[in-house]
């Protein structure tokens, strides 16, 4: 292990790290019908703030038709309580719902007929991938059925001399980096999810993820879909052509539209080639104008082949190397960056790198660093990084926030925050996040104490959103709106006419409103 300057008290050890699995679990939740839901009523009642569309319960009598639509498959229809907890209730436990069946059909056709039938009996539908959304957007608000796209999930093929990949959307993102790595290919999208969210889900969040600055979102990336709108009509948009001018290109629409206007089922996506070479550094900076200046040299002096930089603060640091066993210890410094770089030459990248880091060093941007020596701690260092999220959470209560602001007003609106909540001692501010994307991950935990808090939360919201918006930023950088901001579309993200546009959109493409009700669009 090469050190610069001082070094990072203890050297990467030899041991081996178990990567971040995301998967939903854990301790059993208990499902508390509450204000959201009467089951004594057959009618669905919605907690204020979200829209009430007229849907209707679905009965054991829709159920059996479900499982008629999928040919009695065994395992297409889950009713069973304990299994359906894990549909109901998201990974942050925050957003349970309440449904009482889960589809799990395995051809386009079927989810046609699912949602034809749903459409003309207006029953309310929520799409479920991996089920790892931050913001309550693939659990039920009350009892619609659940369509998990799991069942759909194969690789219908790879263009190796396009590198086009074209799958069913409940494949899991890990996989196909499996499959695309056995061909020498990457997906231009990884997350600390990547063991459980699925390629529909990304889709459907455009999920942004750790290497979003190398390859661009996934509105560039996606090169087609296959959607079934609200109606059961099968979209065709499977274009695998990298350049198609013909026409509207309306596969974007459904990019980022969190299961409101139809349920993606195919998806073909552009992967590049495996990089031959990756280098990784670690780094602690004493100020966030040390961030900065970091990253700007990154950008000069790593050019082309800079593919990730990555921030935590020293307090989520703290919580994960209390939790987990990892090969640094936190000092005095209040920042630390994980550095990538990917390209094709091992000796001319690690170049590149050792005369940034040098760079840095002299300028005094940075305290102290490691350079990973091998592709196990290149893994080490993103398993630093992939641990903030399951780590805070399991501390206690974690109001979590992710929002894109300009990197020179970063400090400014976490002051303001940490201000606002000088009151509560209990909440500690822990932050992270894509900061070469300008998206920061604004995290409150109440350590030990599980419970909301009324008063802590609203210490922050809407006064967190409205810190971002009043410098230009936005409410929502990678994790969508689902449940937890779509209250704030209308106020604090878009404007009327664009709204109203948004609107009908939604009409057109689900007229009856089945599809994910209660999400997304404002109340
Ligand atoms: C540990 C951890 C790390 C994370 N890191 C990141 C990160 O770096 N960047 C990032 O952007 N996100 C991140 N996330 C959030 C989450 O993983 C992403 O939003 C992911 O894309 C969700 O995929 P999923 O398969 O779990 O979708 P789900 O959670 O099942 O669904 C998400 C939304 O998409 C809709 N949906 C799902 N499938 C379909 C479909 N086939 N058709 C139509 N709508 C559908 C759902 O209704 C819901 O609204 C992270 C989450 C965790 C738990």
């Amino acid at each position: 292990m090469k050190f610069l300057g001082r070094s990072v008290s203890r050297a990467i050890s030899q041991k081996s790290f178990r990567l971040v699995s995301a998967r939903p679990g854990g301790t059993a939740v208990d499902i508390e019908p509450g204000a959201v839901f009467n089951r004594k009523s057959s009618s669905i009642t919605y907690p204020p703030g979200t829209s009430n569309p007229p849907l209707r319960s679905p009965t054991s009598d829709d159920a059996e038709a479900f499982f008629g639509l999928m040919g009695y498959r065994e395992g297409s229809l889950i009713r069973d309580s304990e299994t359906l907890e894990r549909y109901n209730i998201d990974w942050t436990r925050k957003y349970i719902g309440h449904s009482q069946m889960v589809v799990r059909p395995k051809t386009t056709h079927e989810v046609s007929s699912i949602l034809s039938y749903c459409n003309d009996e207006e029953i309310g539908i929520v799409p479920q991938a991996g089920n790892t959304g931050l913001v309550g957007g693939s659990t039920p608000v009350a009892d619609e059925v659940i369509l998990s796209v799991e069942a759909l999930n194969e690789v219908h093929g790879f263009d190796s001399d396009n590198g086009i990949l074209t799958c069913d959307a409940g494949c899991v993102l890990q996989s196909l980096h499996d499959y695309a790595k056995e061909r020498d290919h990457l997906l231009p999208i990884d997350l600390g999810a990547k063991g459980s969210c699925m390629i529909g889900g990304n889709v459907s969040t455009n999920a942004g993820g750790q290497y979003f600055y190398r390859f661009g979102s996934l509105h560039a990336n996606v090169l087609g879909l296959e959607v079934v709108l609200g109606n059961g009509t099968i979209l065709n948009l499977l274009n695998v052509n990298r350049k198609d001018n013909t026409g509207l290109d309306l596969k974007h629409l459904f990019i980022g539209a969190e299961g409101t206007l139809g349920v993606v089922t195919k998806v073909a996506i552009s992967c590049p080639k495996l990089p031959k070479a990756r280098n990784a550094a670690f780094l602690a900076l004493q100020t966030f104008d040390d961030v900065r200046r970091t990253m700007a040299l990154a950008k000069s002096e790593l050019g082309e082949t800079l593919a990730a930089f990555e921030m935590m603060d020293k307090a989520v640091l703290k919580l994960v190397a209390a939790e987990k066993d990892i090969p640094v210890s936190v000092e005095d410094c209040s920042y630390y960056v994980l550095v990538e770089t990917q390209g094709s030459n091992h000796s001319h990248d690690e170049e590149k790198m050792e005369t940034f880091l040098e760079t840095t060093m002299e300028k005094e941007y940075v305290v102290d660093g490691v350079l990973a020596q091998d592709m196990r701690q290149v893994m080490t260092f993103w398993y630093i990084r992939e641990s903030c999220n399951p780590v805070v959470k399991d501390m206690g209560y974690n109001y979590k926030y992710d929002v894109s602001i300009p990197i020179s007003d970063f400090e400014s609106v976490i002051q303001e925050m940490k201000e606002r909540l000088k009151v509560r001692p209990d909440a500690m501010v822990v932050n992270w996040g894509h900061v070469i994307d300008g998206n920061l991950h604004f995290n409150v935990t109440t350590p030990g104490d599980f419970e909301e808090n009324p008063e802590i939360l609203g210490l922050i919201e809407p006064y967190l959103f409205e810190a971002v918006v009043r410098r230009g930023g936005s409410i929502s950088a990678e994790h969508g709106l689902g449940r937890c901001k779509n209250s704030y579309l209308g106020s604090l993200a878009k404007d009327p006419v664009s709204l109203d546009a948004m609107l009908s959109i939604k009409s057109t493409f689900d007229p009856n409103g089945i599809l994910n009700p209660g999400k997304y669009f404002p109340g």
